[in-house]
Order: C-alpha cells, then sequence, then structure tokens
C-alpha cells in the first residue's frame, strides 16, 4: 500500500502532453493553448474615447470659457481634425482620439448650447483617454503555454485576429464499467441488479475535466468479457475501469490487465474512499482501475485521475486549488489512510468552517450530491480534533 502523494507523483511521471492541433476560435473554449500567444498589434491600436463626449485640451479648461465644438468623430472613423485652441469635438467612446486632445469630457458633464459648452466639472490631463497599447502592447506574449482558454482569453485572441489557435489534443478517455449486477440506463434492473450509473457519472466528468469520453458500455465478471472491452480501451490515451479490482473471486481486472500487457505500477493506496485502486501503463496509454462504489469511482477520478488529465491535455497545474477550513467536529478516521471527507461549507465572519455533510460510508452517493467540498483528513492519526484547519476542495 503506498501512500496517496507517491501514487499522484507515479501517475504524473508517466503523463506527458499530448500533440498539438490547430482549432477555430469559435470551438476553442476549455481547450489548452499549445503556444504562448503574441499580440499581433497594440491594443487598442490607438488612443482613443472612454466616454461619449468631447475631446478637448485640458489646459483650455482651466479658465471657465465655453469652448466651442467643431466636429464630430463617430466611432469607426479616423479623427480628420484637429483640436484647435478654445475648441471641442465632440466624440464618441472607442472613437480615436483627435490631434492637439489630451483629455474627453464626458457628455454629461457639460452644458451645451448654440454650438458651445461649458464645462461643469474639473478636467484632468489624460481623463478618459485609452492609450494605444494600455492593454497589451504589440508584440507582447499575453497568454502562456498551458492555458486553459475561458471567454475572456477567447475575447482577447478575437481582438487579435485570430480565427485558429493552437491547442493540444483533447485527451480520449476510455470508459468501462464492469460487474454481472450492472444494467445500462434505460432498461428496468431486475432484482439484485443495479443501473450502471459509473459510466454516466464518469463520463460526465471527464467532459468536464475538457476531455473526450469514450463510452465501451459493460463487462461481466469473466476473463474473455474483460479482456474484449479492456484491449478496446487500451487504444485511447487513458482507460478508466470502474469496479473488480478489489480481492473478491470475481474482480479479475488486473489479472486481465497484465495479461494485455498492462505494467501496474501500483495498487492499493492509503486513502478512503478508494484503497483499491490500481494504475497500469501499455504504451502510450495510462491505466486506471477505479473501485466500484459511485463515490470511490468519482473520488479516485477526482485526485487521482484528474491531475493527469490535466497534465496530458497540456494544462500547466495538475493540482487543482483548494482552501482552508476550520473542521466543526471532532472526526474519527481510519489511522494510515488519507481520508476524504464529503463537507459543507459555511463562512462566519474571515473564518471558512467544514462539517461533515452526512453520512460518510462509500454507499452513500446523496452524501457527495449534498457536499460543497472534499476536505482531506491527513493520514496519520485517528482522530482529527475539532478546530483543525484542513484543506478543502471546492466541488463546483
Ligand atoms: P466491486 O468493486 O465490484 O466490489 O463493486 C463495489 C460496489 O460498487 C458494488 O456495490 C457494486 O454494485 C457497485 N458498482 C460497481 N460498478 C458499478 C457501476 N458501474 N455503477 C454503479 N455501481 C457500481
Ligand atoms: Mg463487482
Amino acid at each position: 500500500m503506498i501512500r496517496f502523494e507517491e501514487a499522484r507523483q507515479i501517475i504524473l511521471d508517466q503523463a506527458r502532453p499530448l500533440g498539438k492541433e490547430r482549432v477555430s476560435l469559435a470551438e476553442a473554449c476549455g481547450r489548452v493553448l499549445a503556444e504562448a500567444v503574441c499580440a499581433t498589434w497594440d491594443l487598442p491600436a490607438w488612443d482613443n474615447s472612454a466616454m461619449d463626449g468631447f475631446a478637448v485640451r485640458s489646459r483650455d479648461c482651466r479658465a471657465a470659457k465655453p469652448l466651442q465644438v467643431s466636429g464630430y468623430i463617430p466611432a469607426g472613423a479616423p479623427a480628420r481634425e484637429k483640436v484647435e485652441q478654445g475648441g471641442a469635438i465632440r466624440i464618441m467612446t472607442g472613437a480615436p482620439l483627435p490631434a492637439g486632445a489630451d483629455a474627453v469630457v464626458p457628455v454629461e458633464e457639460v452644458a451645451e448650447a448654440d454650438g458651445w459648452i461649458t464645462l461643469t466639472a474639473r478636467v484632468e490631463p489624460g481623463q478618459h483617454i485609452r492609450r494605444q497599447g494600455e492593454d497589451v502592447a504589440r508584440g507582447k506574449p499575453f497568454m502562456a503555454a498551458g492555458t486553459r482558454l475561458r471567454p475572456d482569453g477567447i475575447n482577447l485572441l478575437a481582438s487579435f485576429g485570430q480565427a485558429f489557435v493552437p491547442v493540444f489534443r483533447r485527451p480520449r478517455v476510455a470508459i468501462l464499467s464492469t460487474g454481472d449486477e450492472l444494467v445500462e440506463l434505460g432498461e428496468m434492473p431486475a432484482p439484485g441488479q443495479i443501473i450502471n450509473s459509473n459510466s454516466l457519472s464518469l463520463a460526465a466528468a471527464v467532459r468536464e475535466a475538457g476531455a473526450e469520453p469514450l463510452l465501451l458500455g459493460i463487462a461481466r465478471d469473466e476473463v474473455d468479457s474483460l479482456r474484449l472491452k479492456l484491449a478496446e480501451g487500451l487504444k485511447a490515451d487513458i482507460l478508466i475501469s470502474s469496479a473488480g479490482v478489489s480481492a473478491g473471486d470475481r474482480d479479475l481486472v488486473r489479472d486481465v490487465l497484465a495479461d494485455l500487457g498492462v505494467r501496474e505500477l501500483f495498487w492499493k493506496v492509503a486513502i478512503k474512499p478508494g484503497h483499491p485502486t490500481a494504475f497500469g501503463v501499455k504504451g502510450d496509454c495510462l491505466v486506471f482501475s477505479l473501485p466500484g462504489n459511485p463515490v470511490s469511482t468519482l473520488m479516485t477520478f477526482e485526485f487521482l485521475v484528474k491531475p493527469a488529465l490535466e497534465r496530458i491535455g497540456g494544462g500547466i497545474d495538475p493540482v487543482k486549488p483548494r482552501v482552508r477550513a476550520v473542521l466543526r467536529e471532532s472526526t474519527k478516521k481510519k489511522k494510515g489512510r488519507l481520508q476524504f471527507m464529503r463537507v459543507s461549507l459555511t463562512q462566519d465572519g474571515d473564518i471558512l468552517y467544514a462539517a461533515s455533510a452526512g453520512d460518510q460510508h462509500t454507499g452513500m452517493v446523496s452524501t457527495m450530491v449534498r457536499a460543497e467540498g472534499i476536505a482531506i483528513l491527513p493520514g496519520d492519526e485517528d482522530l482529527v480534533a475539532a478546530g483543525t484547519l484542513v484543506d478543502v476542495y471546492l466541488l463546483d
């Protein structure tokens, strides 16, 4: 049995980024940039107005004299005229600043009559002007390789005319459920049977992690059925199976994987839930054999599979951010196992408190549905005292 950090390191050591591809910007949200991107031009490309108002010379505004309005610059047109001494040019938001002007007076801060404006507030040099290159200067790298694109990044790339972007290929993740008791969603389970819910939850988790799930369905607890499906799954970047990996006499997944040439790098991790997890490799395929209890399956996905997915998908930081919270009640746990505890969170002033979200048995999916986070109770002790500060990963 190995420690959690050791298991995760063994996995990350095997996880190498996939190749690159170019995708259209319209399809790129959620993808990971494979190369740094530099600004094609200054953004903004020219000094422009941040308000609807009047372009002025700030020094003309110190004397409380009216200014004569001599033109109009709409957004979308170049600034042809110049602001002369004692003059002002009407300007719209985003329109280029005319020569001579060093400030914009918002329309709300003037009284206008017969082509003249009188200022009703102080005018500072430079006010309401967006300077050329102040957002991003031309040639500057503005997004690093490994950045996961969000709508804001899409906006910036679009502003620079990038219709296509280099991204890492999306990992393909084969998902296999194993067990004689399983029927597919849509079938009515007979007595003793249950619906294969793990395939659905894993596919959702894979998609949420920005990867592409390939559903292999159900393998029965017998060698031939397992061999057929697992062999198919080894063609993917990652193969995840659930169940059939404990010490029962129908738990055949590891034997069949070994037969198929998968080199096992560990079996059994000092965590709860998720203890019987196994991990191996065949060629470039990472093979995760997760336990079958739906909570164990999702927890081990979250803390062991997802870091690998993040890394082979080109992400910079394979380990999720966490918050710190104060444990509300003393909690018994298994000595020597790191425990993932499903918690509810409450904020009290500056302090975040974590309390058990309900029965922590691995069969209790409803507790996970109610939980807002997963608290990490460190490995060694068999009791974590109330008031202890613990790491919590947010379930988003
Ligand atoms: P096992 O690891 O085969 O002992 O399975 C552990 C528990 O998880 C058993 O109660 C199984 O019925 C349940 N289980 C296994 N596979 C699935 C699945 N695909 N969907 C839902 N529950 C499952
Ligand atoms: Mg089973």
